[in-house]
């Protein structure tokens, strides 16, 4: 645990939360400043910061958890979609630094967005460029 995590405190019950799921690895609850009406956070139980932190076991840990929650909240709230994503470190707009998976409920009418409409122009890659890219990749993996 760490002591000045938000998160860490809310899996040691010193900062109360509306939990909807707990097992072992992870605890799920609402946001306290919900998107949409069901907006859950999944979190691993340890701290870790970001996805690059998180180890292969609880990362499926949290998967399982996102994959069972996702259907429970969009029943639970009648949303026939739902918005799953990381904000991935604090440059991608991750405010608390331990790891969390959002479900948004999303609606036709909720004037919400595609998360592709977080991003303004788009980079003119050329063949090699991407070529290099998928290369780098597959070597870090
Ligand atoms: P992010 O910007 O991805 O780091 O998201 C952090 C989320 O945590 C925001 O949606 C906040 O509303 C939410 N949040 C912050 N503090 C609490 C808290 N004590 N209980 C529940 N949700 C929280
Ligand atoms: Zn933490």
């Amino acid at each position: 645990m760490m002591d000045d995590c938000i998160f860490c405190q809310i899996v040691a019950g010193d900062i109360p939360s509306r939990t909807v799921y707990e097992d072992d690895a992870v605890l799920a609850f609402l946001d306290a400043n919900p998107l949409a009406p069901g907006h859950t956070l999944v979190i691993p139980k340890a701290h870790h910061e970001t996805m690059a932190d998180l180890p292969e076991d609880a990362a499926s840990d949290v998967f399982a958890a996102l994959h069972r929650l996702t259907p429970a909240v969009e029943a639970a709230v009648d949303a026939p979609a739902s918005t799953v994503a990381f904000n991935n470190g604090e440059e991608a707009g991750q405010e608390v630094p331990h790891v969390h998976g959002h479900i948004v409920p999303r609606f036709s009418d909720d004037g919400g967005r595609p998360i592709h409409a977080l991003f303004g122009d788009r980079p003119d890659l050329a063949d090699d460029e991407l070529a290099d890219i998928a290369t780098a990749i597959e070597d870090a993996a």
